[in-house]
C-alpha cells in the first residue's frame, strides 16, 4: 500500500479538498501510473454532487487518466516502466459475460468496476479516481497512449473521446450523412471533430450564440442556435443522426423533429431527469432514441490510435487543482472552452 495526495468530496455539499488516499501494491497484474493530467468531466460533477443518486463518500473522482508507468507487477507484459500510459471510466469487469468477451467491458453483466465509486470485484474496498497524484490498475483496463500528440489534450479522449467516438462508429456514420451535434462542451466538441474527421456533414446545435465561431474552427459545417425559432426550422427532419451530448434536462421531442425517416438520435449527455417522450415523436419517421455508455476496452485503444493517426486531441483549459471548484463553477455556466484538465503536478 502506498498513500497518495488526492482531492476528494466528502459529501454531496462539502467543495473538493485534500485528502490522502491509499492504493494497493501493484499485484502481479497490475500497473501503477503517475498522473500527469486528469480531464474534468460533466459526470465527475454530477457523481460530486449527488445528482444520480449513487455517490459514495468520500470521493475522488476523475476518470481522464494519462501518466507515466512507474512499477509493473511481475506478470504484466503489455507495459513497462517509463511507458506513457491512460486509464478511462474502467478499472475491471468479469471478462466472462458475452459482452466481456465482445470487447463491452463497460455492459458487464456482472457490472463493471468504474474508475471511481466502484465496488472493488475483491471486496477490498471502494475505487478513487484521477484527482489524485497515481492510480494503480489491471493491465487490461490500461490504454497506450501516443507520445506524438501533447498529453494534456489526450487526456479528455478517455472519456469525452470514446463516448462520442463508440456511438459514432456503432451507427456507422460517414461520408453522405447530416450529422447534429447537440451541446457543444467537453463531449460535443469531441463529437464535432470526430464526425468531421468520419467524413459526415456536421451541424453543431446549440443554446449558446457565442460558441458559433468555434464551432466552426472545430470543424462544422453549420451553426443552429437552438433558440432561434427560424433557425430551428431550417433542420427540421433534416439529419440522419443527433448526438445529444446535454448535461440538464431538455425537450427531447424538440431535437427528435430534427430527425428524418429511420433517423437515429443517441443520448450520451445524462441529466439526472426523466425524459418525457410521446411514442408518437418515434412512430411517425420511423425514429430511433438510444443511448450510449462510454465505451470498451478495445475500442478505447482503437479510438486512441484513430486520434493519433489523425491529429485528433482536446481542446483543453490547463488547471491548477486548487482551482478545480471553480472549475466546475464555470463547467456550470458553459464557460469551459472545452475541457478543464487538471495539471497534476500542480497536487
Ligand atoms: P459540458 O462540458 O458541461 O457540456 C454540456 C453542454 O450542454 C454545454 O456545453 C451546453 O452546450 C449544453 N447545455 C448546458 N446547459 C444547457 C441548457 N440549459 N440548455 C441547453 N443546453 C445546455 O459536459 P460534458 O462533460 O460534455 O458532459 C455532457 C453530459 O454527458 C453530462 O451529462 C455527462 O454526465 C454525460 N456523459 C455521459 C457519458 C456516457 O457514457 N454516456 C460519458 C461522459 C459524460 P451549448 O452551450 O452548446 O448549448
Ligand atoms: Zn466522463
Ligand atoms: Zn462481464
Amino acid at each position: 500500500m502506498s498513500s497518495t495526495r488526492s482531492y476528494a468530496a466528502q459529501s454531496a455539499t462539502s467543495p473538493l479538498a485534500p485528502w490522502t488516499i491509499k492504493r494497493r501494491s501493484p499485484k502481479p497484474h497490475d500497473v501503477q501510473i503517475d498522473i500527469l493530467y486528469c480531464g474534468v468531466c460533466h459526470s465527475d460533477l454530477h457523481t460530486v454532487r449527488n445528482e444520480w443518486g449513487n455517490a459514495v463518500y468520500p470521493l475522488v473522482p476523475g476518470h481522464e487518466i494519462v501518466g507515466r508507468v512507474t512499477a509493473v507487477g511481475d506478470h504484466v507484459t503489455k507495459f513497462k516502466v517509463g511507458d506513457t500510459a491512460g486509464v478511462g471510466c474502467l478499472v475491471d469487469s468479469c471478462r466472462e459475460c458475452d459482452n466481456c468477451k465482445d470487447g463491452l467491458e463497460q455492459y458487464c453483466d456482472t457490472g463493471a468496476v468504474f474508475t471511481y465509486g466502484g465496488a472493488e470485484r475483491d471486496g477490498s474496498g471502494i475505487t478513487q479516481g484521477g484527482y489524485s497524484k497515481s492510480i494503480v490498475a489491471h493491465e487490461d483496463f490500461v490504454l497506450h497512449i501516443s507520445d506524438k500528440l501533447p498529453l494534456e489534450g489526450v487526456a479528455p479522449l478517455l472519456c469525452a473521446g470514446i463516448t462520442t467516438y463508440s456511438p459514432l462508429r456503432h451507427w456507422k456514420v460517414g461520408k453522405g450523412q447530416k450529422v447534429g451535434v447537440l451541446g457543444l462542451g467537453g463531449l460535443g466538441h469531441m463529437g464535432v471533430k470526430l464526425a468531421v474527421s468520419m467524413g459526415a456533414e456536421v451541424t453543431m446545435l446549440s443554446h449558446s450564440p457565442s460558441k458559433a465561431a468555434d464551432a466552426k474552427r472545430l470543424g462544422a459545417h453549420k451553426f443552429i442556435l437552438t433558440s432561434d425559432a427560424e433557425q430551428a426550422k431550417s433542420v427540421m427532419g433534416y439529419f440522419d443522426f443527433i448526438l445529444d451530448t446535454v448535461s440538464v434536462e431538455h425537450d427531447y421531442n424538440f431535437y427528435l423533429g430534427m430527425l428524418r425517416t429511420n433517423g437515429v438520435m443517441v443520448c450520451v449527455g445524462a441529466p439526472p431527469v426523466p425524459a418525457q417522450i410521446p411514442v408518437f415523436n418515434l412512430i411517425f419517421g420511423r425514429k430511433s432514441l438510444a443511448g450510449s455508455l462510454i465505451g470498451g476496452l478495445p475500442e478505447t485503444q482503437e479510438m486512441l490510435d484513430y486520434c493519433a493517426e489523425h491529429n485528433i486531441v482536446s481542446d483543453v483549459e490547463v488547471i491548477a487543482i486548487k482551482d478545480i471548484n471553480e472549475a466546475y463553477e464555470r463547467m456550470l455556466k458553459g464557460d469551459v472552452r472545452y475541457r478543464f484538465v487538471i495539471d497534476m503536478a500542480t497536487l
